[in-house]
């Protein structure tokens, strides 16, 4: 029996979560983990009784071709790690980890080297997350230490756009 580890069970959770995203571009699933427990889920989608990019049928963002970590405020969706951080309370988030899987609409292949854009970058410290994992391929992912962000990243200054 191959047992499956820790982490890459987290990201298979997630990764089942993008399953009710709505965008037609890219969708993402996010957990939050503390503790060994699941705290929240987050999907791609509308603000709650917004129509979504996937009943309009199109992304602006997809449509205009905005390249990636451009204009995110094309898209009509809030975006799944802010979704999953917005059902959970902080005291549940702090010291925990976010869990994130992203794949293209169309074609359903993982997004390679995805992260969080520079907004929910801004709400993961503030939630008080300690970790963010974030599946490459099926086995393998990327760990991204929270406090790297806050020492070190210029694009959360907004000079570099989003
Ligand atoms: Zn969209
Ligand atoms: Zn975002």
């Amino acid at each position: 029996m191959n047992r499956v580890d820790k982490t890459n069970y987290y990201l298979d959770i997630a990764e089942t979560v993008i399953e009710r995203g709505t965008c037609l571009r890219r969708n993402f699933g996010a957990i939050i983990v503390k503790n060994d427990e699941i705290v929240s889920t987050g999907y791609v989608g509308a603000p709650r009784g917004r129509k979504n990019c996937s009943d309009l049928g199109y992304c602006t963002r997809e449509k205009l071709q905005i390249p990636r970590g451009e204009r995110y405020e094309l898209c009509r969706s809030v975006h799944a790690e802010a979704n999953a951080i917005i059902s959970a309370a902080r005291r549940d988030m702090l010291g925990g980890i976010l869990y994130l899987v992203g794949k293209d609409a169309k074609t359903g292949e993982l997004v390679n080297n995805a992260c969080c854009c520079a907004m929910c970058k801004r709400m993961v410290i503030n939630a008080g997350i300690d970790k963010v994992i974030v599946r490459n391929t099926p086995t393998e992912y990327t760990v991204y230490d929270v406090n790297e962000w806050i020492e070190n990243d210029d694009s959360l200054d907004g000079t570099l756009g989003y």
